[in-house]
């Protein structure tokens, strides 16, 4: 009997690789997803195999799944600034009220929950790099308090489920990760980057560009959700590429890479944009066996190569 594993999100960058993953690993897979960042394009290709199915749902509203389940990886929720910046409510909403009715359906199900997590919760950090032990620093009312203070919520009653219900529950702190699927206009600095490339027009550099990020390729990303699932640790492990980078030195990148004739152009930093940011990865060698092995100029490639196949009206729809 195959295993079967819902994964909500599932029409989203990491949803729609997870839903690869899991089918390739043999699974039965069902998709959940309300569309209101994702997109139906990356996972039509599984429509036709007898062991996905699809459900057209909003996980804020209690969910029903028929039958038995074994796993359920929570990644619903908007999950770039812009997005959760127009879509407030709801993120605090899929966050809190989501969160909540999956765990509920892990317990009648008898089945293990791993939910989505994020560097965030570490916020603007006073400590370098991140380890699972610092307890962050958020503003909790800033713009960006919404999808922080959802993300810790989640923590908080995933652990009070696996605590007070003995609940099998797995939080993954996922670092910025990039690849084929994002989507051109989500506003996050890589699509946004390659967009402003392939149309002609020059870089935005938010701020002076020294604040930093360390990029994940999505396969690794994908590899250490899928080991930390089937592992038997339930506290938070730090999952993300500690290769750390400038913002001005990555669009310089950007530019080599695209060959683009355009310019950087610098514009304000937006409020609360966390000044440094690199993953301490020393839990997940120690327990998972994890480590990123794709590099970001391979990477890159691969992510460059998916954007600039896309269709002229793709490509223009992106403008913002
Ligand atoms: P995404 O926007 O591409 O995917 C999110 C998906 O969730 C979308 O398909 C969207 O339609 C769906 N969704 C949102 N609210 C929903 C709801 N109420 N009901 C049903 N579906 C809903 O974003 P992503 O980058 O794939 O992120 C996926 C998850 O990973 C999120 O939980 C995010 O917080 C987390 N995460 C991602 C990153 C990253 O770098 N990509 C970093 C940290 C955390
Ligand atoms: N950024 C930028 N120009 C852009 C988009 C983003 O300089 O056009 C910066 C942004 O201010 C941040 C970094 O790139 O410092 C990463 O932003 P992103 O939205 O990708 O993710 P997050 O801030 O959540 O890490």
């Amino acid at each position: 009997m195959k295993k079967k594993i819902l994964i909500t999100g599932a029409a989203g960058f990491l949803g729609s690789h997870l839903c690869d993953k899991f089918i390739q690993e043999g699974y039965k897979v069902i998709g959940m997803d309300n569309l209101i960042t994702g997109d139906r394009k990356n996972i039509e290709h599984l429509f036709k195999n007898e062991d996905f199915e699809f459900y057209h749902h909003d996980v804020s509203t209690f969910v029903h799944v028929a039958g038995s389940l074994d796993y359920i990886l929570h990644f619903a929720s908007p999950a770039s600034p812009i997005d959760y910046l127009k879509i407030p409510i709801q993120t605090l909403k899929v966050g809190s009220l989501g969160t909540h009715n999956l765990l509920g359906l892990a317990k009648e199900k008898n089945a293990r929950i791993l939910i989505a997590s994020t560097s965030e919760v570490y916020g603007d950090p006073l400590v370098h790099p991140q380890n699972e032990d610092y307890y962050g620093n958020v503003n909790t009312i800033g713009p960006r308090g919404v999808y922080d203070e959802a993300k810790r919520f989640q923590e908080s009653i995933t652990m009070a489920y696996h605590r007070y219900h003995g609940l099998e529950t797995r939080i993954v702190r996922i670092f910025n990760t990039y690849g084929p699927r994002m989507r051109l206009n989500d506003g996050r600095v890589i699509p946004a980057f390659i967009g402003q490339a392939l149309r002609g027009e020059d870089l935005t550099v938010f701020g002076d560009g020294s604040q930093t990020r360390s990029f994940c390729y999505v396969d690794d990303q994908v590899d250490g959700i899928y080991r930390l699932l089937l592992s038997d640790y339930s506290h938070p492990v730090n999952i993300g590429n500690p290769n750390e980078i400038t913002i001005k030195d990555f669009a310089e990148e950007i530019i080599k890479l695209t060959g683009t004739q355009q310019k950087i152009v610098y514009k304000p930093l937006p409020e609360d944009d966390p000044m440094q940011r690199q993953p301490d990865i020393t839990r997940a060698k120690e327990i998972l066996g994890w480590e990123p092995k794709v590099t970001r100029s391979e990477g890159m490639q691969k992510t460059y190569d998916y954007f600039r196949n896309l269709s002229q009206e793709e490509l223009h729809r992106s403008e913002h």
